[in-house]
């Protein structure tokens, strides 16, 4: 019998290409049939068949308080029907910019966007337009969106420039684009010696979760931190992912680094579409109008937008939110590993604040390299096995997890017991 999600993916495939408007979402790493999702409430969402399903995406990490939080809907609510969009300032916006400076102090000043492939395509900008300088240096395996200079990986040998990953990246736009090893200290030192008069900006997620969930070692920071000053560079904490995640400061409160301009996204617009870069004032006093570096939107700072973000924000400040977020986070990985144990599958897992990684390895990847040495069949076949005892993770061997507020004991119970029959398909028990 076709279910409803294969109907549907099959219309979707001959209006859209691929089906999804974005290309993880058509489970072509794992194979199979995307989940079309009709409504979602607290840690729960439901497909095309009924079926409910555990979420662990939480929508790619904006669902920190659960899936339609009533607080968020009443305050989207109440802004729709004061009106759409103006094209003019609100008092909101100056509340959430207060807001994002408050939580986050090494930002004095922020300008809100749309995604976070606009927030951090506008950092560099302003972070070449501030320096004078062309270079960028990015590391292997991070993602910081789809603009052009990011859209690049490693070349051959040693401190190469970058090739373009994309089709339609001119190689004349790769070429201002260092790509480096995570976690490599020494390397970045070795091009900073040779190169660093040239570089506008170092830019990093500081817990990387786009190949799957890695953590920068303290070092690593530290050193990027002292090289950016003593060059004159910028440096750029790419906190799309980890920014009111890992903690409610983000990772920088974690490793105690202040970056001279932060990105933000996902978590700030709660489910809606809000982004944000931010940092020094004397920084972002480049922006137009004071400045000369261009940077504008139609919808940013949109009122609605604005509303789901600020009452997210609300809501995360609640004392010992976080302490609850991590408590179940590492209740979840613990059970994961000690079921992977007892099913004899080489697997282990890590958790940062309410973000988590899965690995089908024998130990913890320190590196893109180790990382990439984890068991992607496996991880597909636990990935079908689990989906289909109602739980939703990443369709993915090498993105994060997100647990929500909602994700309570009796949640995270039901993904153990779901877990262990997974475990056993990928065991052939
Ligand atoms: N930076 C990071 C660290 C991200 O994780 C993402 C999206 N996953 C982006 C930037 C791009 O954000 P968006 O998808 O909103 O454009």
């Amino acid at each position: 019998m076709t279910s409803n999600n294969e109907t549907l993916f099959a219309r979707a495939q001959q209006s859209t290409p691929g089906g999804v408007n974005s290309p993880v979402r058509a489970f072509r790493s794992v194979g199979g049939t995307p989940r079309f999702i009709t409504r979602a409430e607290g840690p729960y969402f439901w497909d095309a068949d009924d079926k409910r399903y555990i979420d662990y995406i939480g929508s790619w990490g904006p669902a920190i308080v659960g899936h339609a939080h009533p607080d968020v809907v009443r305050a989207v609510q109440d802004a729709a029907v004061r009106g759409l969009s103006f094209g003019a300032p609100t008092e909101a916006e100056i509340e959430m910019a207060e807001l994002i400076c408050r939580l986050v102090p090494s930002i004095e000043q922020v300008r809100l966007v749309s995604s976070g492939t606009e927030a951090a395509m506008s950092a560099l900008r302003l972070a070449r337009g501030a320096t004078g300088r062309d270079l960028i240096v990015k590391f292997e395996g991070c993602y910081h969106g789809h603009a052009d200079a990011l859209l690049v990986k490693a070349g051959s040998g040693l401190l190469t420039f970058g090739n373009p990953t994309s089709a339609g990246v001119p190689e004349d736009f790769a070429k201002h684009t260092l790509v480096l090893d995570y976690n490599d200290a020494q390397q970045l030192e070795d091009t900073f010696r040779d190169m660093g008069e040239r570089i506008a900006c170092v830019i990093v997620e500081p817990v990387a979760g786009n190949m799957n969930l890695l953590r920068a070692t303290p070092e690593f920071l530290q050193t990027m931190r002292r090289l950016c000053t003593q060059h004159g560079a910028v440096l750029i904490f790419d906190e799309v992912m980890s920014g009111f995640r890992v903690a409610l400061g983000g990772a920088q409160s974690l490793y105690g680094i202040q970056p001279d301009l932060t990105v933000l996204g996902k978590v700030i617009g709660g489910g809606l579409p809000v982004a944000a870069f931010g940092g020094r004032a004397n920084l972002m006093k480049h922006l137009a109008p004071l400045g000369g570096v261009y940077q504008a939107g139609t919808l940013s700072g949109n009122p609605v937008t604005v509303a789901a973000g600020l009452a997210t924000l609300a809501l995360i400040q609640a004392p010992g939110f976080y302490d609850r977020l991590a408590a179940q986070t590492t209740k979840l990985v613990q059970g994961l590993s000690t079921a992977a144990q007892d099913s004899g599958v080489p697997f282990c897992a890590d958790a940062v604040g309410g973000m988590f990684g899965l690995y089908f390895a024998p130990q913890l990847p320190v590196s893109h390299a180790t990382m990439m040495e984890c068991d992607k069949e496996a991880f597909n076949r636990f990935f079908h096995a689990i989906l289909d005892a109602g739980v939703y993770l990443a369709p993915s061997a090498f993105e994060a997890g997100f647990v929500s507020a909602q994700h309570d004991d009796a949640v995270i119970a039901d993904t153990l017991t779901a877990a262990r029959k997974a475990f056993a398909v990928v065991a052939g028990k």
